[in-house]
């Protein structure tokens, strides 16, 4: 098995990257290749070994080699668990953590070489005028700052009582609140892993997913919408001061001593009241 080692050093520019590393790729005619994932890598180096027809890999912590099979480990769910995996496709890009490149060279007896061309500095570099924050019906519905977390839950894609879903009124139902309220938005991971919610819901993304793989809001109050309240989800809620919750299950996982307070109530409706109330 052909191995070979690159260092990317210095600044670089993706649009110029992505075609000048494709080629060191061809150009190595090697079968694993192993590069340290500083920003610069892991920026370009996805799109160029799509670009060259290699697979890869990022954030590889360790190696190992058996004749033609290479064995690496890769940490998944936030570093909950350690993963081993080899790959029988060619070229195979392996980026490893910075820190353990020199480690893993030695032990797949490769000397890193820098990368050709790779320093040419960039002919054109972007730089900043300001930022320009989305506005309160824009983008930004995480806001750590507001007293309120609002979350909405997979219940709001589910078929409701009258056997459809209702996915434009739950968004609209939402985000009327969110406008309304001023509350920080958030999600369960149901939610924001569903293809459908993501199409209707263009206002969230996995930025809002709170609990165990999620953020850890924190915040004055909460209130929990078609969620159901698992234990992966709550963990995420463990400095929010009060909180209450809307489910339909009296028997839902906020009841179980995990809310101050649980609405046994359909959210449609209950929002739907509120954001009437709210003007
Ligand atoms: C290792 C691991 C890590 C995880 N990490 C996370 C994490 O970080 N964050 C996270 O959220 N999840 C996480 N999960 C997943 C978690 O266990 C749950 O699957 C997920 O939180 C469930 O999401 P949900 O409550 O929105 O959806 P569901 O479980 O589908 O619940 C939907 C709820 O909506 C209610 N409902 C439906 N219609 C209405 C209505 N009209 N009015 C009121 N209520 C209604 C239903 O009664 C139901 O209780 C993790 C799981 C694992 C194994």
């Amino acid at each position: 098995m052909k191995i070979v080692a690159f260092t990317i050093e210095g600044n670089g520019t993706y649009a110029l990257d992505v075609p000048r590393f494709a080629e060191a790729i061809k150009g190595a005619a090697a079968d694993l290749i192993l590069v340290a994932g500083n920003s610069r890598v892991k920026r370009a180096m996805p799109a160029a070994a799509l670009r060259a027809g290699a697979a890869i890999d990022t954030n590889v912590v360790d190696i190992a080699l058996d004749g033609d099979k290479a064995t690496v480990q890769r940490w998944a769910y936030r570093q909950r668990i350690l993963t081993a995996f080899t790959r029988t496709a060619r070229p195979w890009v392996v980026v490893t953590d910075p820190s353990l490149f020199a480690a893993l060279c030695e032990k797949a007896g490769v000397a890193p070489a820098a990368l050709p061309d790779a320093a040419a500095a960039a002919t054109t570099r972007t730089t900043c005028n300001g930022v320009v924050a989305a506005g309160n019906g824009g983008a930004s519905t995480i806001k750590p700052d507001s007293p309120l977390l609002f979350v909405a839950g997979a219940g709001w894609t589910k078929k409701q009582a009258d056997g459809a879903a209702h996915l434009d009124e739950a968004a609209a139902t939402i985000t009327g609140f969110l406008a309304k309220s001023g509350a920080s938005l958030g999600s369960s991971k149901s939610l924001v892993d569903m293809p459908e919610a993501a199409r209707a819901f263009s206002f969230m993304s996995h930025m809002n997913q709170v609990g165990q793989t999620g953020s850890t809001p924190r915040h004055a109050k909460g209130l929990s919408t078609c969620c159901h309240g698992e234990e992966p989800h709550v963990v995420g809620w463990r400095f929010i001061g009060e909180r209450r919750a809307v489910n339909l299950d009296a028997n839902c996982g906020w009841a179980q001593g995990k809310a101050d307070v649980l609405y046994v109530a359909d959210a449609f409706a209950v929002m739907k009241k509120v954001n009437e109330l709210l003007g």
